[in-house]
């Protein structure tokens, strides 16, 4: 743990910058649950070990660096959740601000893990976690207020409790009301 400080700090800036777009974060889950990711033209694709990223075509990032950062998010999660086996699940930076799944036009999705794919919107690489979290647990939120969420606060400076319907459950708490 005491390892990880110095890209920790890294990592909770990223996590305040891109706070406001979480709210929409990956969204879908349980309605795409078995779907495979739809095709991407592939600009670069770049490894290390079984972590695959591909760059959509027109990416202004360069493979190597989404690379490292994606390296860097998935130890930081790996170190606390274990590590996920990503083979035949590469992770994918689309060019796009958000992603495009059918049925959710219009919600601001940045993440979502396929059965063949993780993809991020463009540049988000603070969502890895989430996203590894699905691979870890399936597509369900359930039970992520008890272990992830209050991690991904405390980790990655990304607070999900009102997305994740946490949020309640600590207002109950604060007004001294029995929480459940
Ligand atoms: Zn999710």
């Amino acid at each position: 743990m005491q390892t990880c400080r110095q890209p920790l700090d890294e990592l909770r800036h990223w996590g305040r910058v891109h706070l406001v777009l979480l709210a929409g974060w990956c969204v879908g889950a349980a309605v795409a649950c078995g779907m495979g990711a739809p095709p991407m033209k592939v600009g670069e694709r770049c490894s290390s070990g079984d972590l695959v990223v591909e760059m959509e075509l027109g990416s202004a990032t360069r493979c190597s660096d989404a690379l490292a950062r994606s390296d860097q998010f998935r130890a930081v999660y790996g170190a606390r959740f274990g590590a996920q086996d990503l083979a035949g699940i590469p992770v994918r930076y689309r060019v796009t601000e958000f992603l495009n799944i059918p049925g959710y036009e219009g919600w601001n999705i940045i993440g979502h893990t396929y059965d063949d794919a993780i993809d991020l919107a463009n540049g988000h690489f603070e969502s890895l976690p989430h996203e590894l979290n699905h691979v870890r647990t399936g597509p369900s939120h359930d039970g992520w207020c008890k272990d992830y969420e209050p991690w991904s606060e405390a980790v990655l400076g990304i607070d999900q409790r009102s997305y994740l319907g946490c949020a309640l459950a600590r207002e109950e708490t604060k007004s001294g009301r029995a929480s459940r």
